[in-house]
């Protein structure tokens, strides 16, 4: 019929919402499909193109932004690079997400329907199971761009639509809620994100080889322990410490010591906003709660839980005056965390000296106390998190031995620039860089290596490489952790001031470091003298090295607290003699998962942040433009272009596309490979638009495919 006919020419990729299973009567569709193409602009130019390797000028930067705008004011919020997801944040419920969505994308190629987070997880598992390989999944973007929900998206869609047996349903339900407690303990309100991630978070999802998903483990990075005990305006405290207060049942409370107002805790109020509208920490309590249940913490867990939790509430209120301390409250304190009070008040105000066999006990200056009291607070919360994800894993662990397969989803909080931006930003942005560094030799490398192993010519596309700021960073003797590492080692008079000094020294003359001494005049300025600034692959961050964390670890490492001494004596490995600094340890736990990463396939999700206001139908050019130039967008794209962007095994191609060429079907009786070139000639295919590599034909733009597909489609 005609209708039948008219739907059939229309490309299924020109249609934003196909459905697959044909549920949509004829009919509506068609009347939808009309629509979409009334009025003087065809469906794709309102909508724009949804991969970026179609567009004719893709190498401007114009064409891509317009596209990207396009689709976005369209509601379109995902495009691809080829297999790469581009997100914008939309900043409002588009109804994508539904069971109904799942699946229509489940099983179905990439390129048939609008491109989804649902497809690239869907791909990514097929490949899985069809390969029996593992994958991970990098989210990246800055904070407030997506990456979180992007996470938890996946993480849905494997939990709803992976085949389960009744056994391990609860395997499903402990996946999924292992999210809500973790984003509670791990999460909290910022300038740029509501509930913004305050850690890095690598979770891999385990697969049997029937493709159930049979266990879990979560890896955590760098928790943001210094917002435990101070918050910049307009920020808060851990999403926990407000559920607690706000939806801790009576009982509970009363057995804490707590009382039922944020107003009353110095730790919960110094960004000024206890209350935030989006959030509703009751309700969240209660979620909290159901989740611990059922991710099995027992009762006794989860008292000691809480207990610790307000013991950090009430250590927030202690006050080292010149005479008085809070008595009540760091009695409440010590009792709670199951330690003798006086032990505890001499540990926060004394230390210990060793003189001729004797010990002695000096004071310190209420100035020390309080960063005693601080950083025990930060350790004691450090350390809970650590507890919380090792039950977590517990929970999530799969006891069977069989070999299974696995997705990796890592989720890790983006590159961040603040006013203040002190030693945890360092390390936040060095691993962001590290995780570009990653990107750039995967993809380049991979494509290098596939062509190479199907012998196929190509030319290498110039990028910038980031390794010369990594190597600032981490290089050995020479880079800034080493350097931060000997001064915070070396007996004496070491000091922030030192410590720049000797970056000084050290990095003059290198092109991504500054320093007000090593300044020209027109940056001088804009750069105080305690600071430091590195010239980051996403843009500039001033650090303060003034307080950043020397002349802390300094005074705690002479502490004789035991408490304190765990915490900041650092751990030695194996009778090492040289204990570890945190930023080393950090520098050791990123190559850790740099390895987990190389042994897995790469797949990208690349989100950008649409304005900074967090509004729904807003999109800034200027800082989307931003985002696409430092995630190094134009450069896989240009990469992806100068490629050949889609490849299929001859077996594959041949069985899916034999029908179009009367040698070939329905039987073609020579190797795939010749089937596969005479059904290409057949198909008029010009030289220059395939190679024929050793087991796969490479295509470069996949507009050549679509136009088999379309007379797929139509035949
Ligand atoms: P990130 O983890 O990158 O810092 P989040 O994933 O936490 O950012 O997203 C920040 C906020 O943006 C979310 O709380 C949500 O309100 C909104 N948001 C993000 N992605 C989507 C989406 N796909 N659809 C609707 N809203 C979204
Ligand atoms: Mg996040």
């Amino acid at each position: 019929s005609f209708i039948e006919s008219f739907c059939m020419s229309v490309t299924l990729a020109q249609i934003p919402s196909h459905d697959k299973n044909g549920e949509e009567p004829l009919e509506e569709r068609c009347q939808r499909i009309l629509q979409e193409m009334e009025g003087s602009l065809t469906a794709r130019d309102r909508v724009g193109i949804q991969d970026f390797v179609l567009l004719d000028a893709y190498t401007s930067e114009t064409a891509f932004m317009d596209n990207l705008r396009k689709r976005f004011n369209e509601n379109l919020i995902y495009t691809y690079i080829g297999t790469l997801l581009v997100s914008v944040n939309p900043y409002k419920e588009l109804g994508i997400y539904t069971k109904k969505q799942m699946d229509i994308y489940m099983g179905v190629n990439f390129f048939e329907l609008p491109p989804h987070i649902f497809a690239l997880a869907d791909n990514v598992y097929r490949t899985m199971i069809s390969e029996t390989n593992n994958h991970f999944i990098l989210i990246s973007g800055e904070s407030g761009a997506g990456k979180t929900e992007a996470s938890k998206k996946v993480l849905q869609f494997y939990a709803v639509c992976c085949p389960s047996t009744r056994l391990l349903d609860n395997v499903r339900d402990r996946l999924l809620l292992s999210n809500p407690v973790l984003e509670a303990f791990g999460n909290a309100k910022t300038l740029k994100n509501d509930n913004s991630s305050r850690f890095g978070k690598y979770m891999d999802i385990q697969f049997d080889h029937q493709g159930a998903a049979v266990g879990g483990h979560v890896l955590s990075y760098l928790l943001e322990k210094s917002r435990v005990v101070h918050q910049n305006h307009g920020e808060r405290n851990f999403h926990i410490f407000y559920q607690l207060v706000e939806g801790g049942e009576d009982e509970l409370l009363r057995w804490l010591g707590l009382e039922r107002n944020c107003q009353n805790y110095r730790f919960l109020i110094q960004g000024e906003c206890a209350k935030v509208s989006s959030i509703n920490d009751k309700s969240d309590w209660k979620t909290v709660q159901k989740a611990l249940t059922i991710i099995e913490f027992s009762e006794k867990d989860i008292e000691h839980l809480f207990a610790i939790l307000a013991s950090v509430l009430h250590l927030g209120n202690v006050q080292f005056g010149a005479s008085a301390l809070g008595y009540a409250t760091l009695n409440n304190s010590a009792e709670l965390l199951g330690i003798p009070s006086n032990m505890l008040r001499e540990g926060l105000t004394h230390r210990k000296i060793e003189a001729k066999a004797e010990e002695v006990l000096s004071p310190f200056t209420a100035e020390h106390a309080k960063y005693a009291r601080d950083a025990l607070a930060k350790a004691i919360y450090g350390r809970t998190f650590s507890w919380l994800v090792n039950k977590i894993n517990e929970s999530l662990a799969n006891k069977d031995s069989t070999r299974k397969t696995v997705i990796g989803l890592l989720d890790i909080y983006g590159f961040e620039v603040f006013d203040v931006n002190s030693f945890e930003q360092f390390c936040i942005n060095f691993c962001n860089e590290k995780l570009q560094q990653l990107f750039i030799q995967l993809t380049l490398k991979s494509e290098q290596e596939e062509y190479e192993m199907e012998g196929i010519e190509w030319e290498p596309v110039p990028y910038f490489n980031n390794k010369i700021i990594c190597d600032l960073v981490e290089e050995k003797h020479r880079g800034i952790i080493s350097i931060l590492d000997e001064e915070c080692l070396r007996p004496g008079e070491a000091t922030d001031f030192t410590f720049l000094e000797k970056l000084e020294e050290k990095m003059c003359g290198h092109p991504h470091f500054v320093t007000h001494k090593l300044a020209d005049q027109k940056t001088r300025k804009t750069l105080e003298r305690g600071d430091f600034r590195l010239l980051h692959y996403a843009g500039e961050v001033t650090y303060s090295a003034a307080g950043n964390c020397l002349l802390l670890f300094k005074v705690m490492r002479q502490s004789k607290n035991s408490i304190i001494q765990h915490c900041f004596h650092a751990i030695e490995p194996d009778g090492k003699k040289r204990p570890e600094t945190v930023a080393t340890q950090f520098k050791s736990s990123l190559s850790g998962l740099t390895e987990i990463l190389m042994t897995k396939e790469p797949w990208y999700v690349r989100c950008l942040k649409p304005n900074h206001c967090k509004q729904p139908d807003r999109f800034d050019d200027v800082m989307v433009r931003h985002q696409v130039k430092y995630l190094g967008l134009m450069e896989h794209l240009r990469v992806r272009r100068a490629g050949f962007a889609y490849r299929r095994r001859y077996e594959v191609f041949l069985k899916r596309y034999k029908a179009l060429c009367p040698d070939t079907w329905p039987h073609w009786k020579g190797t795939p490979a010749e089937g596969v070139q005479r059904l290409i000639k057949h198909l008029g295919y010009k030289p220059d638009e395939y190679k024929i590599g050793r087991t796969k034909i490479f295509i470069r733009h996949p507009r050549t495919l679509f136009a088999t597909e379309d007379a797929f489609e139509i035949c």
